[in-house]
Formats: C-alpha cells, sequence, structure tokens
C-alpha cells in the first residue's frame, strides 16, 4: 500500500516508500543487491506461496530496493501499488499481455510510443489479439472502435512523438460506459507532477522510468501503477513469468532521481516555455507544438489536465529537416542530438515522416493525413532539459541561421 500522510508532492518525492533502515539506522536508502532472501518461517517453495509471507524471498518476485522505489511511486500517483519493470516497454508489454487473451480487443492510439505500437502491430495479432488504432481527439471514432470483447482502451499523453494531448477523464468515462475493463495511461511526458491518471478515472498508469522519473540518463525501467488486487496478479505472472523485471542498481538510481522530480519538472517546464516561445517567434520555424502554448491544439484540455506542461515539444522547419539535423549534430554545444528524453540534459533528434510510417505507423490514407496534420514532412523532438533556457536559445538560433 502506498503511504498517505496527506504529504504534497515535493515531501513524497523525497519521502515515500522511504523508511531509516532499522539494521543499519541508514538515512538514504540502502541498496540491496541480494537475489535471495533466508525467510524466517518456512514458506512454499512457489511465488504464490510467497504471497503469503510478509517478507523477501526471491528477486523476480521482489526485492527490498524495488520495493522502495515501487512505494514511492504508487504514493505519487494515487495508487494502492506499483511494480516496476526493467523497461518501459517491458512494463507495457506486462501489462497489455498480463490482462489480455487470445480473442480479446484492444484500442490504441493511432499514434503513441513506437515501442508500444510496434509491440501491438507486429506480436499482438500473432497471440489472437486484435487492435485497433484510433485518434483519441474524435471521441465519436473511439465509441465507434469498441467491441463487445474490447478489454482495454490505451491512452498516452502527451503523445510521443505528436505532442498530442487527450482528455483522460472524458475517454476513462466514455471505456467503462461502454463495458472496456481496463483504460490505461502511458504517462510518461506528463509524469505524476504534471498529472495523476488514476485521479481521472483510469485504472492503470505507465511509466517509462528511463525519462522524467530517473530524469538523468543513466538507468532504463518502466512502472505499472494501480490497484492492489490488479497488480498482486500481474505481479505472479508479469514479474514471475514474464520475468522481465528491474534491478535493484536500477532501483536504486531511479529512486535517487525521483527525489527531485517535483523541482526538476519545475525547471524543465520554465526553460521549456522560454525555448517554445522562442521557436514559434523564429523564422526558421513553421510550427510549434508545447501544450503550455495558446497555439496548441488541445490547449484548453492541458490546461485543465496538466499541472506542470513538462519539457518535451516539436517543431518543425522551413529548411529540409535532415539538413539542419545534420547542423545539429556538427554545431550543437549544449543540446545533445540523442534519442531519449526526460533527462536532465536538452536532447533533440529528427522524426522523419516517412521513415516512421514504414518502420512503425503505416496509416491509411486518412490517418495519414491527421499524422501529416501534426508532424508535416517530420518534426524535431525537442526534450527540454534542465539547463538554463538563454543558454538553449543560444545553441538553438545558432543551428536554425
Ligand atoms: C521511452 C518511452 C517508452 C518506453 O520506455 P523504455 O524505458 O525506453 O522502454 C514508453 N512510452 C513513452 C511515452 C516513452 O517516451
Amino acid at each position: 500500500m502506498s503511504e498517505n500522510k496527506g504529504w504534497r508532492s515535493e515531501t513524497m518525492a523525497v519521502h515515500a516508500g522511504e523508511a531509516i533502515d532499522p539494521a543499519t539506522l541508514a538515512s538514504s536508502p540502502n541498496l540491496v543487491m541480494s537475489v535471495n532472501f533466508a525467510p524466517e518461517t518456512l514458506t512454499g517453495f512457489s511465488a504464490r506461496d510467497e504471497k503469503d509471507y510478509g517478507g523477501f524471498v526471491y528477486g523476480r518476485v521482489s526485492s527490498p530496493t524495488v520495493k522502495q522505489l515501487e512505494d514511492k511511486l504508487a504514493a505519487l500517483e494515487g495508487g494502492e501499488m506499483a511494480l516496476a519493470f526493467a523497461s518501459g516497454v517491458a512494463a507495457a508489454h506486462a501489462l497489455i499481455c498480463g490482462r489480455l487473451s487470445a480473442g480479446d480487443h484492444l484500442v490504441l492510439p493511432e499514434a503513441n510510443y513506437v515501442g508500444i505500437a510496434e509491440l501491438a502491430r507486429d506480436t499482438l495479432p500473432r497471440f489472437g489479439i486484435a487492435v485497433s488504432y484510433v485518434d483519441l481527439n474524435d471521441l465519436q471514432a473511439v465509441a465507434d472502435a469498441i467491441r463487445p470483447n474490447t478489454r482495454m482502451l490505451w491512452l498516452e499523453t502527451p503523445a510521443n512523438p505528436t505532442m498530442k494531448v487527450c482528455d483522460i477523464a472524458a475517454l476513462a468515462e466514455l471505456a467503462h460506459r461502454k463495458g472496456v475493463r481496463d483504460v490505461a495511461v502511458d504517462s510518461t511526458y506528463a509524469t505524476p507532477i504534471a498529472t495523476q491518471p488514476l485521479r481521472l478515472g483510469a485504472d492503470f498508469v505507465i511509466h517509462s522510468l528511463t525519462k522524467y522519473i530517473g530524469g538523468h540518463g543513466d538507468a532504463m525501467g518502466g512502472a505499472v501503477i494501480g490497484r492492489s488486487k490488479d497488480l498482486d496478479a500481474l505481479n505472479l505472472e508479469a514479474s514471475v513469468h514474464f520475468g522481465g523485471v528491474m534491478s535493484p542498481f536500477n532501483a536504486w538510481l531511479i529512486l535517487r532521481g525521483a527525489g527531485t522530480l517535483p523541482i526538476r519538472m519545475r525547471a524543465h517546464q520554465e526553460a521549456a516555455f522560454a525555448v517554445a516561445k522562442f521557436l514559434e517567434a523564429h523564422p526558421a520555424v513553421t510550427r510549434v507544438f508545447y501544450p503550455g502554448l495558446a497555439s496548441h491544439p488541445q490547449h484548453e484540455i492541458a490546461k485543465r489536465q496538466m499541472r506542470n506542461f513538462s519539457g518535451m515539444m516539436t517543431f518543425q522547419t522551413r529548411a529540409p529537416g535532415p539538413q539542419i539535423a545534420a547542423r545539429m549534430i556538427r554545431e550543437l554545444e549544449v543540446i545533445h542530438y540523442a534519442v531519449s528524453l526526460g533527462h536532465l540534459r536538452s536532447l533533440i533528434c529528427w522524426i522523419g515522416t516517412d521513415d516512421i510510417q514504414q518502420s512503425t505507423f503505416r496509416h491509411d490514407a486518412a490517418a495519414l493525413a491527421r499524422y501529416r496534420d501534426f508532424a508535416g514532412d517530420g518534426v524535431f523532438r525537442l526534450s527540454v532539459g534542465i539547463e538554463n533556457g538563454e543558454d538553449l536559445i543560444a545553441d538553438l538560433a545558432r543551428v536554425l541561421g
């Protein structure tokens, strides 16, 4: 169970899930790498038997440092329980394959994180799980996509890479009213500092901890947060049988990163606002999508649903993207031209529409038109770090010409 002592998010980020170690009186979380533990009473051999035993037995079921991170995440999201996995994609795979079976139907956004989009397109159908893709900003299209066997609606907001924001409360209400059991939200871009999807009616939240929550670009991880009864079952199947659990070392690093999440998110937002306004006014830039700007098509939803607009944005340029990208690789001094996001370092990369269509989305004509509406021939995905906004602006000004 997560702690709920009425703490604000800044206090929870530091203290939730942590306790002074009774054995050593250590104030900071201990890193416990042991994979097995010597029980004080006789337990059965299977993970199912361990469930009735309060302590730790084997690392694939649960272990102390990972558990501290899980408890912190549950508290930050206002959920009952969290489970950590080796990566964000491992968390998504655990949730989808732990909850759905052959014959079930999943509704997914028509553009979302590539790893999950490719899992849905290339792998799930092989196991008899049907998938439909919808524009989450078209509630009628979502309603029409729901079938009697639809067991899960997957949301991602703001979405990678389109920056589209969807209305979690409205979509969760619609899905549940139409009999969909699970509404899952990939909230990696928003973080619990901006949005708490469980409070808006979602059943599960998924994070890539590799991004903002870890925040330092030095550890991969993922998590699912939700109700204890659902996550206890998921623990027995997904953690124990799929096996993609988090290393205690990564949990320790991410635990350390999570303590500063609220103040980092404030710094990300401050620098991102400055950069977004600069880009919007720059003659070489044709479009900017940042949920904090009035020009964002879902700015009204973002204002309602996000307490922090985060550090993610996309922009498009008048000159061909690959040409500017080549210049960025050579000339950027502060921002790293690299994939990933949510780190304290600013990161930028070019995502060409033809490339991502071929590798991942393979949209039909109508969906492609909607994708191009946000992405044109491609977007620069910029993850604004916690550097000074003026230094980032100077870096970008040089390569934009
Ligand atoms: C990166 C990312 C993931 C996948 O996380 P990994 O830790 O890289 O496996 C999932 N969703 C979103 C929105 C992401 O940005």
